[in-house]
């Protein structure tokens, strides 16, 4: 299984899926684990070959979040989510592309060049996880890690055809993940379905005391079989956007009268800050982000200019030949919005409406099971189209923000395709800490919806 899965990427090298692959480790591990198989001592996800996304620590091996500031920096130790599958005998094939320190929603921020959609080569395929997702749905992987931050599991799931799936915040321990946003940012699989989305999300899952922020819990996600009649919200706001493409918009109505037609119960309810969480989540994820980037200093690790002379000088070369475009934009807004001049204005305003959102969600789901609406509001766009307008980027993300900034589960499941053949998602959010009954839920409406 694991030479057709390295075929399977050299076929499709064109991609531009994968940073590395990891051949030789790979087959050594399908050996050892052959023996163990046959001696019936194999664990969980014996032979299951997982890609992971290229900010996330393996020992040994280099990680670099797709940015030349780390370029060749090799990892000294393993990401607790990346060590807990291997410990049930899962396999790392290598790591996938994405957009640079996961900032984008294209996979065309990378500075090892962009992922193609393996839908259509002049498409994206959503980001930052692009790599991730490309490496599922062709078939040079069973399963892959993302991250995400504002949508990056989700989105490319959704552009590609997959299932996306970003847990609780706190239900996966961050610890070896390169931090983008530190009270946004979840590890969670791409996979094929959500039984297998549960299933690796249960194994990386718990208490791990190198992250503070992880939720004590022991998580168990096994997929409830019960039928029962479920009452969704759809967002008003949502449905009336003005960018909401119609075959999107098409495409979700059908779902949602198959979702009635099958007795649950779907009424719409208005979020009035939908107009607020794109700028929201861009004030409180750059500030986050102009300080955890503050570590890629050319001091300590990483890249460092030729041409330094002195402590400013190394700084500021190395910053910027390092950084692309992109990551430098929100480094700049960050420190901005947390300026002593301006963090009343942004930063604090930011967390104060983060907390409405916060409540109005905690308060929905004392009505409702969950909360559907498609996963982005177009299928994939062409590369280039939106490269050059940041904010068109930025507004790629108006559907999936809203579970980061509360901290909701939600888990993207595929729709359909549009007439040229692009794979839309539809977009559950579930309640806080109830990752299971959203698993559960993921799994009946992927039987009702195909
Ligand atoms: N597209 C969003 C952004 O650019 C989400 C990124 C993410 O989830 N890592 O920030």
């Amino acid at each position: 299984m694991v030479q057709g899965y390295l075929d399977a990427i050299k076929i499709h090298s064109n991609l531009n899926a994968f940073i590395d692959v990891w051949e030789k480790d790979a087959i050594e591990r399908a050996s050892l684990i052959d023996i163990k198989i046959a001696k019936g001592s194999a664990g969980k996800l014996a032979g299951v070959v997982i890609a992971i996304k290229s900010n996330m620590c393996l020992e040994g091996k280099r990680v670099n979040a797709s940015s030349k500031i780390l370029d060749d920096f090799e990892s000294l130790y393993t990401a607790t989510a990346v060590q807990r599958l291997m410990d049930e005998d899962a396999i790392i094939i290598g790591s996938c592309n994405c957009d640079e320190m996961a900032m984008g929603a294209s996979s065309e921020n990378s500075a090892y060049g962009p992922v193609l959609n393996a839908a259509n080569k002049d498409y994206v395929p959503g980001g930052s996880s692009g790599g991730s997702a490309v490496a599922v749905q062709a078939g040079m992987c069973h399963a892959a890690l993302g991250s995400d931050t504002g949508g990056s599991i989700r989105q490319p799931a959704a552009f590609t055809g997959m299932v996306g799936y970003k847990p609780s915040y706190g239900v996966i321990s961050r610890w070896g993940l390169l931090a983008y946003a530190s009270s946004f940012d979840q590890i969670g699989p791409i996979t094929r379905s959500s039984e297998d989305a549960a299933l690796l999300t249960e194994i990386m899952s718990g208490p791990d005391e190198k992250d503070a922020t992880v939720s004590n819990k022991q998580w168990n996600l096994n997929l409830g079989t019960s039928p029962s009649k479920k009452k969704y919200a759809i967002i008003k706001e949502a449905m009336e956007l003005e960018g909401l493409d119609a075959e999107v918009k098409e495409a979700f109505e059908k779902r949602i009268q198959a979702i009635k037609d099958a007795g649950n119960e779907v009424e719409e309810i208005s979020f009035p800050y939908l107009d607020y969480v794109v700028p929201t989540y861009y004030i409180l994820t750059t500030a986050e982000a102009s300080s955890n980037l503050s570590r890629y200093s050319g001091l300590t690790y990483g890249h460092r200019s030729e041409k330094s002379e002195d402590l400013e000088s190394t700084f500021t070369l190395s910053r910027s030949e390092g950084f692309g475009k992109e990551v430098q934009r929100r480094i700049i807004l960050g420190t901005f919005v947390l300026s002593s001049d301006y963090y009343d204005a942004y930063y604090k305003k930011g967390l104060q409406v983060r907390q409405l959102i916060r409540n109005w969600t905690k308060n929905a789901f004392e009505s409702y099971d969950a909360i559907l609406s498609p996963t982005s509001a177009t299928p994939a766009f062409k590369i280039g189209e939106k490269a050059a307008n940041p904010i068109a980027m930025y507004l790629a993300d108006l559907l999936t923000v809203h579970a980061n900034l509360a901290g909701n589960p939600a888990i993207s499941i595929p729709m359909t395709k549009s007439e040229k053949g692009l794979p839309m998602g539809l977009q559950i959010m579930g309640e806080m800490n109830k990752d299971q009954i959203l698993l559960s839920i993921a799994h009946q409406l992927e039987g009702l919806i195909k």
